[in-house]
């Protein structure tokens, strides 16, 4: 067993560790990174995605037009060559001649717009399943950032209950010790304790724990560990 006085300092570095750990968590708490850069990386698809279908839209769209366009002409053509007002046969000529190019002209757009037809859907389709995917992923955002809030106060309430812990468990630690143990605190990341596992290492580092120091921690003496200098708790293999 460890001494009374080792056992009141690993109470006061268990609540240490609590306090590096919840640091260490805040500070890594999801806040929708990750998420924010997946919502970056499909706004910059529906750009492409998107400004493709509405290109083809309006493609469609202007054709539509032009093939009104066309057959209004074409009906005042011909209210024009049987109304009687035309009667020469030079007009007459350039009439048709003006028909024909009109119905060729027809004929092509057809043909587009048939293959628009084709291509319209599928690309709103797709348009439209980006645009999904993106409000899905803005409504995880706000649910991430909300679940966020709530993490940091758990932190927050558990961090204040740590902290009021403290100056309770410190008291009882003799001021040698506390001064060994905050300097090696103040190197180690916060941590200056660290226990003896089963198989005679330290739980800090790894580090095997020599027989010698094993011998001189079942007496009661405080052993550090060789590699990392914290102060070592050892239970006989409870841990
Ligand atoms: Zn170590």
């Amino acid at each position: 067993m460890a001494s009374t006085e080792l056992q009141r300092l690993w109470k006061l570095n268990q609540i240490d560790s609590g306090l590096v750990d919840i640091r260490h968590r805040a500070a890594n708490l999801d806040v929708g990174k990750r998420l924010t850069a997946e919502l970056e990386e499909l706004k910059k698809r529906d750009a492409e995605i998107g400004g493709n279908a509405r290109k083809l839209s309006a493609e469609l769209t202007d054709l539509e037009l032009a093939q009104k366009g066309i057959d209004d002409k074409l009906k005042k053509i011909d209210k024009e060559m049987y109304g009687g007002s035309v009667v020469n046969a030079r007009e007459v000529e350039n009439l048709q001649k003006e028909i024909a190019a009109l119905k060729r002209q027809r004929d092509h757009n057809d043909e587009k717009i048939l293959g628009l037809w084709d291509t319209v859907p599928p690309a709103k389709a797709a348009a439209s399943k980006i645009e999904t995917q993106i409000a899905e992923k803005e409504k995880q955002i706000v649910e991430r950032k909300k679940a966020a809030i709530v993490e940091k106060q758990k932190l927050e309430a558990e961090f204040a209950r740590l902290t009021q812990l403290r100056p309770d468990a410190a008291r009882g630690v003799n001021p040698g010790l506390m001064n060994k143990y905050d300097s090696i605190r103040q190197r180690m990341g916060g941590v200056g304790m660290a226990e003896v596992t089963r198989k005679n290492s330290c739980a800090g580092c790894g580090t095997v724990v020599a027989e010698r120091a094993v011998q001189s921690l079942k007496d009661e003496k405080v052993i550090t560990c060789e590699s990392c200098h914290r102060i070592l708790y050892y239970t006989e293999g409870v841990v």
